[in-house]
């Protein structure tokens, strides 16, 4: 008897299990890229007034398009990349995951192609697969780099409605070239396509590397997607956004669902961003954290690819499993992610990459 047995599921999904890292709780978490400090007492205090005037009104459906929301983000865009967009030019959704699968809802479709770079974040297939969009990934270089040429061949080849580019890249870390970033949009416009650089974890990148946001006023076929999930702490908050053209987030809210984003959401979400500085206050610490921890892996004869986001690609392990499990033993979760022999380990907080360390080191030794 199959799992799905007497419901007409579509063929398509039948073979799939639910998309998830596992939750498990144990004392050391460091596998979904979450920023490991919570906010303050005073944040949470004024989160939750917020949430509270939001709760008196809770009678009455959200403000449907949360221009006051989307004016917050574009403001903190401006403080964050120097972009200055209008409130329009933005979008939300319960998650960046959601926002990508409007674009998808918008733009893919029967008979249409979206297009990425393996190794690289496991959802766009799932938006692909759920949108009846096909799919198909090109590959990125040894080192996880995208080569332009090739990049671009592939999009001219395919002929993608969508493309979708990570940077910086989950799981590899990898960050691209502003002018690689352009090549790819460039091409991508000539052609129709639309392109959504991915930057989930842009905050943490290292110094002057550009965000594709530079790029929005000469490329109305692009749209940049961030996420409060990652360096702004506020993963379970779900909220994610992106910056686009007006055009382009006009086609947006013909699919998304009214109301999709709660009062609470938004009362959340607003609250947050007036506390962006403290928030973000970690950001600078996980980014050394992060360098340390590559450079540790390397002296203990790993592999391990420089990141410009807050969790690190290491390895290579010829049973990485039993190295992810040895770990989990000692309480510390890490994430079985990326090409084989390849594991990903998340930056969390100076006591938690100790404990890591302390753990792969001894298993290192025992040989697993
Ligand atoms: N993009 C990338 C590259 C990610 O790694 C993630 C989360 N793992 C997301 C988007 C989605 O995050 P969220 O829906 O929490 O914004």
């Amino acid at each position: 008897m199959g799992a799905f047995d007497g419901l007409p599921i579509r063929e398509e999904l039948k073979s799939f299990e639910p998309y998830g890292a596992p939750q498990l709780d144990v004392p050391v978490l460091l596998n979904v890229n979450e920023n490991p400090y919570p906010p303050s007492e005073h944040a949470v205090a004024d989160i939750a007034a917020d949430v509270a005037v939001a709760a008196r009104g809770m009678n009455r459906y959200p403000d449907r398009d949360f221009l006051g929301l989307r004016a917050d983000l574009a403001a903190y865009l401006a403080r964050e990349s120097g972009a200055h967009l209008e409130p329009e030019q933005l979008w939300a959704a319960n998650g960046s995951n959601e926002v990508m699968l409007h674009i998808l809802q918008a733009f893919g479709g029967p008979g249409r192609t979206a297009l990425s770079f393996a190794p690289t974040y496991s959802m766009y297939p799932e938006y692909a697969r759920d949108t009846n969009t096909a799919w198909v990934a090109g590959r990125r270089a040894e080192d996880f780099t995208l080569d332009r040429s090739k990049a671009i061949a592939a999009i001219s080849r395919h002929r993608p409605s969508v493309v979708l580019l990570a940077s910086p890249n989950n799981p590899t870390g990898t960050a691209l070239p502003i002018d690689v970033t352009e090549a790819i949009v460039a091409q991508a416009a000539a052609l129709g396509s639309v392109v959504v650089v991915d930057e989930a974890y842009a905050e943490f990148r290292r110094g002057g590397t550009p965000s594709a946001v530079s790029l929005l006023p000469a490329y109305p076929n692009l749209a940049v997607a961030r996420t409060m999930s990652k360096a702004f702490a506020m993963a379970g908050g779900r909220v994610g956004y992106l910056a686009a053209s007006k055009q382009f987030v006009d086609a947006l809210r013909i699919v998304r669902l009214p109301y999709h984003l709660s009062a609470v959401t938004q009362a959340v979400a607003r609250a947050a961003l007036r506390h962006s500085d403290e928030l973000l206050g970690r950001v600078e610490q996980l980014r050394v954290e992060r360098d340390e921890t590559v450079d540790w892996l390397r002296s203990v004869g790993l592999r391990a690819v420089d990141s410009d986001a807050n969790f690190v690609l290491f390895g290579t392990f010829a049973d990485r499993h039993a190295v992810w499990q040895a770990l989990l033993d000692d309480g510390v979760l890490i994430r079985e992610t990326g090409p084989a022999g390849w594991l990903r380990v998340s930056i969390g907080t100076g006591e938690e990459m100790a404990a890591f360390r302390a753990s792969l080191e001894r298993i290192l030794k025992s040989d697993v």
